[in-house]
């Protein structure tokens, strides 16, 4: 079947040589043996051509909710992969963005970086999928690749700027910036796209994108290891995932929460205690125990009662309030040599390490399916702390 989309995108009529061309002789043969089941899906992939016109979600300004919009993606280069979008988790983040809460975005603006698609097409000199294969899109698309962070598998670190998922210059878009995952399809280098095992549960996997690796990336570098007391500061998206690998590793792990009915669900998702961080006297019993304290709370607040929690050398990391910090006193940092650092989600190498770590262990999100008309209603639920724990959309079930 033929999309109206394809259709703008001249891509209705038959694949020609030149499209044919693009496609790994490899991907032929997945094509075959996908014959049976999915004839449509192989017929009409696309290879070589472009650019895609696209079905999207997205805002036309900060105070205008989400509508179905058309935007472009760009034609399949020689390194790059066309995904198919299945599903996309909704992430802070995005609410974040659109809403203007960082600064001005660029509109029309289209987030989503909590990507799963299946492969529909590859250019020339793709090795790392084939058509048919599960692949995953995360906060980044690019990043120079030679600069000192992008040759230590810290792209996001990049001395010349990542191109983050979305709204993010990308000169050669007939945007101009970077557009997410709240859409039909995407064309990404395929360095930048991680491998995704068909047996996983796609969309309970597809936060591991952003939440998974933004929680992954510090308790790694941090070296949390067994028996080591680690604190989440926040149960939501981020923070409940921040649980389960805390867990897998062995660590003492307390959930520090604002909202008394998710005590429980902290027990459930693998924390030995958690704790009402509105409760003075609890939080004075905790003082100086903790290793770490990974903070996912969305905007500044006050710390110091948290910093306070911090053992000798222990640190607090940031990764949730992109602003300026509350009520940090000097003082009491200096007391115990205690530390405030952020982190900005991971590499590429490292992405592909915590959806591997989580595969063996069967580690997913837990998460409320949503359609795309329901994206708004879903972001003042976020807001409202009020997601148990990660909206989906299903953008396979779109019109
Ligand atoms: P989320 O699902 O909304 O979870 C945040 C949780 O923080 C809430 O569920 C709530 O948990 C708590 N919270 C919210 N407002 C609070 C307040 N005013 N004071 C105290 N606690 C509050 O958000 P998310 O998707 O996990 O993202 C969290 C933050 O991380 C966002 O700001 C996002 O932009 C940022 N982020 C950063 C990175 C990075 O690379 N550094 C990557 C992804 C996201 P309780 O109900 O348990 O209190
Ligand atoms: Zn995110
Ligand atoms: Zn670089």
């Amino acid at each position: 079947m033929t999309k109206p989309n394809d259709k703008q995108a001249g891509l209705e009529d038959d694949m020609g040589p030149d499209r044919r061309s693009v496609l790994k002789a490899g991907a032929g043969v997945v094509a075959a043996s996908l014959l049976t089941s999915n004839s449509a899906a192989v017929a009409e992939a696309p290879a070589g051509a472009g650019p895609y016109g696209t079905k999207a979600y997205g805002a036309s300004s900060a105070t205008e909710p989400l509508k179905a919009i058309q935007i472009e993606r760009r034609a399949i280069g020689p390194n790059d992969v066309l995904l198919d979008i299945l599903y996309c988790g909704v992430c802070h983040s995005d609410i974040h963005t659109v809403r203007g809460e960082w600064g001005p975005a660029h509109y029309p603006c289209v987030p989503g970086h909590e990507i799963i698609g299946r492969v529909r097409a590859i250019g020339p000199q793709v090795t790392k999928f084939k058509v048919g294969d599960i692949g995953g899109v995360g906060c980044m698309v690019n990043s120079c690749r030679t600069c000192e962070h992008c040759q230590e598998d810290l792209e996001q670190y990049c001395l010349n700027g990542a191109t983050f998922t979305y709204d993010t210059p990308d000169p050669p878009s007939k945007a101009g910036f970077t557009q997410g995952g709240y859409s039909d399809r995407i064309v990404v280098t395929e360095h930048f796209v991680i491998r995704i095992p068909p047996s996983v549960n796609l969309a309970a996997t597809a936060p591991l994108l952003c939440a998974g690796i933004t929680t992954f990336s510090p308790i790694q570098y941090w070296k949390l290891g067994r028996g080591q007391k680690v604190g989440i500061i926040g149960l939501g998206g981020l923070g409940h995932v921040a649980v389960k690998l805390a867990a897998a590793h062995n660590a003492h792990v307390t959930v520090f929460t604002t909202s008394p009915g998710k005590l429980a669900d902290a027990k459930r998702l693998g924390a030995s205690e958690a704790v009402l961080s509105t409760d003075a006297n609890a939080m004075k019993q905790l003082a100086s125990q903790f290793d770490l304290l990974i903070s996912t709370v969305p905007e500044a607040y006050p710390m110091e009662p948290f910093t306070e929690l911090l053992k000798l050398d222990g640190t607090l990391v940031n990764v949730g309030a992109m602003a300026p910090l509350e009520n940090i006193n000097g003082l009491k940092l200096a007391l115990g040599r205690r530390a405030i650092a952020g982190s900005i989600i991971g590499g590429i190498a490292e992405a592909q390490e915590v959806i591997d770590f989580c595969t063996a262990r069967n580690i997913t999100a837990d998460i409320e399916m949503i359609q795309p008309a329901e994206l708004n209603k879903a972001f003042d639920r976020v807001v409202n702390k009020d997601v148990r724990y990660r909206f989906v959309i299903d953008m396979g079930a779109k019109a």
